[in-house]
């Protein structure tokens, strides 16, 4: 369809106000003013109802980022929940737990703050605001632009196009924003950071990156079930000991706690159910004491990539920076990726003012983004545990004693860059991974007090999408869905899909099932992009504004 569109130029376009989008912006004029030079004319586009509508994480924070970017950062208001207090990692074993009698090193809290994302990323993007900066909520990056091979900018999705691509009453077509630099603060796995990985080379010399979905809800607990900024997080059950992952629970400010559980996207078991693990996880008898009487409020999930230094890609292009969970840095030892979205953000933000000062944004002046990580402290931390989720690929137990060993070969562990391949080839069939005496899992019930549906869990995620748009989750052939997949891997979208997009129904005639669609229930968590073994799926924005409208996540 040929459409005229609207051009809009912009110095500098950051995609996402998330925390190193926001970041960036934020130190772009604080550096320009500080340098005494004119500041670029900046624009952050965010697909989200307003900032912080799809910022969802733990969240326990390490405030050296934010200390860097704003040092008087308490007294400017920044939002948290508690202060960091007492720490403990359990090991939960089917019935109950076991307490580390010590933190391991490097995994302690102190001086952290226990955070509500959302609320920090909102109170971010009104100080951001206030230096000058425009941020377009509601305004979703739906193609990367390129001339001659390089970017120059990004079209945002087309608004008011129908289920079968008509244009309704309230058609908009998308603009294209023309921007000196892009940079990309999309978030995990985001969708143009995928056409950034088909078109550009950044990420050839990187390996495969490696997820996490976590899934958390915010419940109001009794008074009294948690002290003051009481962290746990546990590993062991309801995990086997082949699978990666654990649960946690934060107290949150009055009597709010999050709780929450991660599961590795490289399961061997097309069961894979991120949700079903964490109903699971509430259930246990060590969990669900802290939870039961009180009343879950808010629901969420997300991608966490936790691939590490190895899979971060080199990071500028001519025109073009990608920063934060978008380029992978999070630092899986920790479960920590905040400090070191805002130190690359930050690190974008010096690199891009170099560049207008010499009016040159070619890959040569903007390879000093690059540099700057090399002599940064994130690159330090990050190098130390550089094998750390890899050292988990043979389960539990190897991947402790490869957590062990990195402390006395300085990050090396059992081996180095390892790859560990794209997570969706370690899904097994079903045949081979219900081989042996292993059995299915039994649907499971939700009881409504403790535990709770994929649906019910969406409504709380306040989750809307304006129903009669283009599917945004593009199946490339529902041939597989509708036939090998059912009897290669049965559906796996149908389990690990937090959120019920998915489902097999019955055909009209009785012959079978088919694959059904509800695209509006989507919370944005990208697992269905990664996980699926056959590839076809690919997670596209949907118009601007649609998506969870996360509360207290
Ligand atoms: Fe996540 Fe995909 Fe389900 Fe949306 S459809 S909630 S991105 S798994």
């Amino acid at each position: 369809m040929d459409i005229e569109r609207d051009v809009l130029e912009v110095d500098v376009l950051i995609v996402g106000a998330g925390p190193a989008g926001l970041a960036c912006a934020y130190h772009l004029m604080k550096t320009a003013e500080k340098e005494g030079v004119e500041a670029p004319a900046v624009l952050v586009i965010e697909k989200g109802s307003h900032p912080g509508a799809h910022s969802f994480s733990g969240a326990v924070m390490d405030p050296a980022g934010i200390a860097s970017l704003m040092p008087d950062y308490l007294d400017q208001g920044m939002p948290y929940e508690a202060k960091a207090g007492k720490d403990e990692l359990w090991y939960l074993t089917d019935k109950s737990h076991l307490k580390l009698p010590f933190t391991p090193p490097g995994m302690g809290n102190d001086g952290n703050y226990i955070i509500s994302l959302n609320k920090f990323v909102s109170w971010l993007a009104e100080q951001t605001e206030a230096l000058g900066v425009e941020i377009y909520p509601e305004t979703a990056g739906f193609d990367l632009v390129f001339e001659e091979g390089k970017v120059t900018g990004v079209q945002t999705v087309d608004m008011g196009l129908d289920k079968h691509g008509g244009k309704r009453s309230n058609f908009e077509p998308g603009t294209i924003i023309k921007a000196g630099v892009t940079i990309l603060a999309e978030g995990p796995h985001g969708s143009l950071t995928r056409q950034a990985r088909e078109k550009l080379t950044i990420f050839d010399k990187a390996i495969n990156q490696s997820y996490l979905t976590g899934v958390k809800e915010v419940w109001e607990i009794p008074k009294g079930r948690l002290e003051e900024g009481q962290i746990i997080h546990t590993f062991g059950a309801p995990l086997p000991s082949s699978e990666y992952g654990g649960g946690f629970i934060y107290k949150m400010s009055g009597n709010l706690a999050a709780v929450g559980f991660a599961v590795g996207l490289n399961s061997p078991d097309p069961t894979n159910d991120p949700h079903r693990h964490f109903q699971v996880f509430k259930s246990h008898p060590s969990i669900r004491g802290y939870l039961e009487g009180g009343t879950m409020l808010h629901y969420g999930a997300k991608t966490i990539p936790e691939g590490g230094f190895f899979a971060i890609p080199q990071l500028y292009d001519d025109n073009f920076l990608i920063i934060g969970d978008s380029a992978g840095f999070l630092d899986a030892q920790r479960l920590k990726g905040i400090h070191l979205a805002i130190r690359t953000g930050m690190m974008a933000a010096e690199t891009v003012i170099e560049a207008v000062q010499k009016e040159d944004f070619s890959s040569t002046t903007l390879s000093v983004m690059q540099k700057k990580f090399d002599q940064s402290s994130a690159k330090a931390e990050l190098q130390k545990i550089r094998n750390y989720h890899q050292g988990f690929e043979g389960g539990l137990f190897s991947g402790m004693f490869n957590f062990g060993f990195q402390f006395v070969t300085g990050g090396r562990g059992l081996f180095d860059r390892r790859d560990v391949g794209p997570d969706h080839t370690h899904m097994k069939k079903k045949a081979e991974f219900f081989s042996g005496g292993r059995q299915p899992k039994q649907p499971m019930k939700f009881d409504n007090q403790l535990t709770f549906d994929k649906l019910t869990d969406v409504y709380r995620s306040g989750t809307k999408h304006e129903e009669d748009q283009l599917p945004h989750l593009v199946i490339a052939d529902y041939d597989i869905c509708n036939g090998r997949c059912i009897e290669e891997y049965g559906n796996p979208c149908q389990y690990f899909c937090p959120a019920q997009v998915y489902e097999m129904v019955e055909n009209e005639d009785g012959s079978g099932v088919h694959l059904l669609l509800t695209p509006s229930n989507c919370v944005h968590c990208k697992t269905c992009d990664i996980a699926d073994p056959y590839q076809v799926i690919t997670w596209k924005v949907p118009e601007g504004g649609g998506g969870p409208n996360y509360e207290n996540c």
